[in-house]
């Protein structure tokens, strides 16, 4: 098999599977017990919130582990209205954001609260300059995605940061592809709220971070024990968040070497694909992207059919998001790029990860131009 869809998810790297081990069967402690059982488990989390610290140039304080990059979007997203809620809320955001920020946005709209969908260029950008005039007096939350799980563009971050801080508006991003594929600095980047997902970097699935910068205030997530300070009480994953830590500092420290052979793989298939298939365009391809992300729009085919010879091959690449996949319509990331219903549908997404080497890739451009000029000639 060969597997190329390393937005949707990732295999757990070996350091973190090893590490997180011990966790679910000898050192099964409760992190609240109070006997030396519950202390490794409780300097367990100590430990991997100081690795999770480091690797986004926050303070450990900052760090609560939620259950994943969902959870912790939507978290930020409802608190925020809450948080304000004796006030008209006007939050901005982008219409190329994952559901769990846009489905919370909707809920939130049902409520009363004002929304702005920004839109993007035709390679999936936001302007700052279109974050600049969408602010209102009621503006209390911008959320930008820091880069997109579909295409791979990466926002102005930067930018939009610097911006907001000098309006005195709170910024969430959405860093759950970010995280642990491109350096990050939470607190150069003036980012109030980041939120990323261990299963994303290697990671185990079911735990995430959020970043929220001291002195912010949001109410809980879960009621009960004291847990992650209060804010998101229950028992913790333990081994979820032990394998988080390890397999982002896994992630940090190899950074440049992993960017430097995503990009590779990413280069070869776009040089290959278009030699086979001249009429391809790739989305997002005259911007900075993600190192391991591509997404390539086929005149003539759709992409469901192609993700399904291609499965046949043993080859797993997607359609548009894993969220998306299943229901019949067109990607709104693609839509939002100005493609139509059909070349939204006729789009697979190949995401490369640390496991894949030169050989898979040259076998998925082999199988993809197989596949293709068979696909095209039943038409
Ligand atoms: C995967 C993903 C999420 C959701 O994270 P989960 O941990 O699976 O809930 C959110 N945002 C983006 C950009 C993602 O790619």
């Amino acid at each position: 098999m060969i597997y190329a869809d390393n937005a949707a998810t990732t295999k757990i790297s070996d350091v973190a599977f090893e590490n997180m081990l011990p966790f679910l069967r000898e050192e099964y402690g409760n992190a609240s017990s109070q006997y030396s059982l519950g202390t490794k488990a409780r300097r367990a989390i100590v430990r991997s919130r100081q690795q999770v610290a480091v690797a986004i140039g926050a303070d450990p304080s900052e760090i609560t582990f939620t259950s994943g990059g969902s959870e912790a979007n939507s978290w930020v997203l409802r608190s925020i209205a809450e948080a304000y809620c004796s006030e008209a809320v006007h939050i901005i955001t982008s219409s190329i954001e994952h559901h769990s920020v846009l489905n919370a946005c909707h809920v939130l709209e049902q409520n009363g609260v004002e929304v702005t969908y920004l839109p993007v260029d035709s390679n999936g950008c936001v302007s700052v300059n279109d974050v600049k005039l969408a602010i209102k007096p009621t503006t209390k939350l911008v959320s930008i995605m820091f880069a997109n799980n579909e295409i791979g563009t990466i926002q102005p971050i930067e930018e939009i940061g610097k911006l907001l801080n000098e309006k005195g508006i709170l910024f969430h991003t959405d860093a759950v592809q970010t995280v642990g594929h491109i350096p990050i600095d939470v607190h150069g980047l003036q980012i109030d709220f980041l939120t990323a997902s261990a299963h994303k970097f290697n990671g185990a699935k079911g735990t995430g971070i959020l970043y929220k910068r001291s002195g912010l205030k949001l109410p809980p997530l879960v009621f009960g024990g004291e847990q992650e300070q209060g804010l998101r009480a229950g028992t913790e994953n333990v081994a979820g968040i032990v394998a988080l830590g390890c397999a982002l500092e896994e992630s940090v420290a190899n950074i440049t070497e992993m960017s430097e052979m995503l990009s590779d793989l990413v280069q070869i298939t776009i040089k290959r694909l278009k030699e086979a298939i001249p009429e391809i365009c790739i989305n997002g391809e005259d911007t900075k992207r993600l190192p391991g992300i591509l997404s390539v729009t086929f005149p003539y085919a759709s992409g469901e059919a192609i993700m399904h010879l291609l499965d046949m091959k043993g080859i797993c690449v997607s359609t548009s998001s894993a969220c998306n996949s299943g229901k019949d319509t067109p990607s709104h990331v693609l839509l939002a790029l100005g493609l139509t219903e059909q070349q939204a549908k006729s789009t697979i997404r190949i995401s490369y990860g640390r496991y894949n080497t030169i050989d898979e890739a040259e076998k998925i451009i082999e199988a993809i131009s197989s596949v293709y000029s068979k696909i095209v000639a039943n038409i």
